[in-house]
């Protein structure tokens, strides 16, 4: 487990440090991360993942993983698993301590029958509308429901006839006895159960009536022996009823709930139904879309672990809402991937050049070093022919001035090759296009190097048309044009409608011809790629995980 990362904010190790000094807990930290499998973790997940493990390790503690499925309606085992996956992809490990909510609808039941017993909970027909007009408003009270003076005998007995099945959905809830006239609207008799006649993924028919969210997470926290529930701020005046709940039942060292700031990014949607909104409208083709900021998606895109955490430490954490930049992420990622990624030679949109003065059926192989950030990366060979291939943008027929790259009469030096002069344009003579361009090269340059110190301005990467192997290239831009995606009516309504381009006719090194999906390169100059599952030795397909920030100051000193 990554040891401190995600590191604790201020205001909860504080909490912890007291707890410590007063023993409250026997010197024990224990936390969890309570995700509802109903999608796919996102970001923002990410971000609470570091934040309980983090907090745990770094206090010597533990973290659950505990499943928060107390709504049969929404939820499936596929998430269950992706959820898991994605958890140990990050980098923590929850050993054996994965737990399921609906492990322990049992005791949640005796519990409730306890709160009836105590005159703390009754049995309630108001409708759910009645019960939201009953309830108030932040500035008038609520309104007692009549049932609520029911008789504890009465309520023991119209629960456990909920509990076997003897009423339809909706007929009655059971709900807390607390105050309707509290100023804080959820201790306005919240409900603790209520009727749904609904097969669970693990208890199957088990269960007609469910515990609602806000009831089971305090007493699953309870039951695990979790000292410090950490969830976002959106909790805060949940805590109120959290506290109620186990003083209520009389918990002994009642763990604590702690909120801080959820993580918003720009230019990004992170809740679950929203991005499933996508996916089943279409914009996007699925969780694992490299263009989602899903853990999946994020790890199909190229994204690592590394990067990720590194960023949720970066980021802190708040005790009042803000927006990170998306830029930040990617700052992030590029810094991870230009210590790790080998740099090899991709042309994203190929203009072929013949070198003319190059023998005819000759072959060569230049040592090309694999990065120059680190020495011990080595090199590999690269093989070059009579006719490669350059990136269409790197010649311009009239170049404007701070044009250093490839021109007619000028010289440029191929990476790692040699230097070339263009000497001819060939045009499509139907569309006037330029076609081909013919050129010829220096041997007194072999290997790159500087002949007679002749230096020239630009420096281009290239692939030997005789080795080159086809390849698909997805390059993504954000996926929204606004900064906050959620303004408007429609938030599908600021979807860039550019946010993916691919480009077919891509040529890449021979050596990139066996590489395997979730393998990750620098394209000299154009940025971060990673293999995507699509990819076949016959069609290899790369996605760009994110552009370099400077091509041209990089590569034209070398
Ligand atoms: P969503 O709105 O995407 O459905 P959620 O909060 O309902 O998110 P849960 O599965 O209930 O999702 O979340 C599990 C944990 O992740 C919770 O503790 C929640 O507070 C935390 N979490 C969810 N989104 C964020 C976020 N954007 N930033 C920080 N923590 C988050
Ligand atoms: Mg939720």
């Amino acid at each position: 487990m990554p040891e401190q990362e995600g590191g604790p904010g201020h205001f909860i190790q504080d909490v912890i440090d007291q707890d410590m000094k007063l023993g409250t807990y026997g010197g024990r930290v224990h936390t969890r991360f309570p995700p509802e499998p109903n999608g796919y973790l996102h970001i923002g997940h990410a971000k609470a993942i570091c934040v309980d493990f983090g907090t745990a390790a770094a206090n010597g503690g533990l973290c659950n993983l505990r499943f928060d499925d107390t709504n049969p309606r929404k939820e499936e085992v596929e998430y269950v698993d992706s959820i898991k996956e994605d958890v140990r992809w990050l980098g923590f490990d929850w050993g054996d301590r994965l737990f399921y909510a609906s492990d322990y609808f049992g005791q949640l039941y005796e519990y409730a029958l306890q709160l009836i017993r105590q005159g703390n909970a009754y049995v309630c027909d108001l409708s759910q509308e009645e019960i939201r007009a009953y309830r108030g408003t932040l500035t008038e009270p609520g309104r007692e429901s009549p049932y609520r003076n029911r008789s504890v005998a009465e309520n023991l007995d119209l629960f456990q006839r909920m509990r076997v099945g003897e009423f339809p959905d909706g007929a009655r809830v059971l709900r807390a006895k607390i105050d309707m006239a509290s100023p804080n609207i959820t201790m306005r008799d919240p409900v603790l159960y209520r009727i749904q006649h609904s097969t669970h993924h693990r208890t199957g028919d088990k269960w007609c009536i469910y515990p609602m969210y806000d009831y089971a997470h305090p007493l699953s926290d309870a039951i695990e022996g979790i000292t410090h529930s950490i969830c976002t701020l959106e909790f805060e005046n949940n805590r109120a009823f959290y506290d109620w709940v186990l003083a209520a039942l009389a918990i002994p060292q009642p763990p604590k709930q702690l909120e801080f700031a959820r993580l918003y990014l720009t230019h990004t949607m992170t809740s679950k139904r929203k991005l499933k909104q996508l996916i089943d409208q279409g914009h996007v083709s699925g969780w694992d879309d490299p263009r989602m900021p899903t853990l999946v998606g994020m790890r199909r895109r190229g994204h690592t672990p590394e990067a990720i955490r590194e960023f949720c430490d970066q980021i802190g954490m708040a005790k009042t809402n803000s927006v990170v930049s998306f830029a930040q992420l990617e700052y992030c990622i590029r810094e991870d991937l230009n210590r790790r990624c080998p740099r090899v030679m991709a042309v994203l949109r190929p203009l072929r050049a013949a070198i003319v003065n190059y023998p005819e059926g000759q072959e060569e192989e230049f040592a090309v070093e694999n990065n120059p950030e680190d020495p011990g990366a080595g090199s590999r060979p690269v093989p070059f022919s009579r006719t490669v291939y350059i990136e269409r943008e790197d010649f311009m027929e009239e170049p404007p001035k701070g044009f250093f790259r490839l021109a007619p009469g000028r010289e440029v030096r191929l990476k790692g090759a040699y230097y070339i002069t263009c000497q001819e344009v060939i045009r499509d003579p139907e569309t006037g296009a330029v076609a081909e361009l013919r050129c010829t090269y220096d041997p007194a340059s072999r290997g790159g190097e500087t002949p007679d110190g002749r230096k020239v301005r630009g420096t281009l990467h290239w692939v030997s048309a005789a080795h080159a192997r086809p390849a698909e290239v997805r390059l993504y831009d954000q996926l929204f044009l606004t900064e906050d995606p959620s303004q408007g009516d429609d938030f599908t309504a600021n979807l860039n409608p550019a946010s993916l381009e691919v480009l077919t006719g891509c040529l890449v090194e021979p050596g990139l011809a066996g590489a395997s999906a979730g393998s990750r390169f620098q394209f000299l100059r154009h940025g971060y790629f990673c293999v995507d599952p699509d990819s076949t030795p016959e069609r290899l397909v790369f996605n760009r995980t994110v552009s370099l920030r400077d091509t041209w100051a990089k590569v034209r000193d070398r």
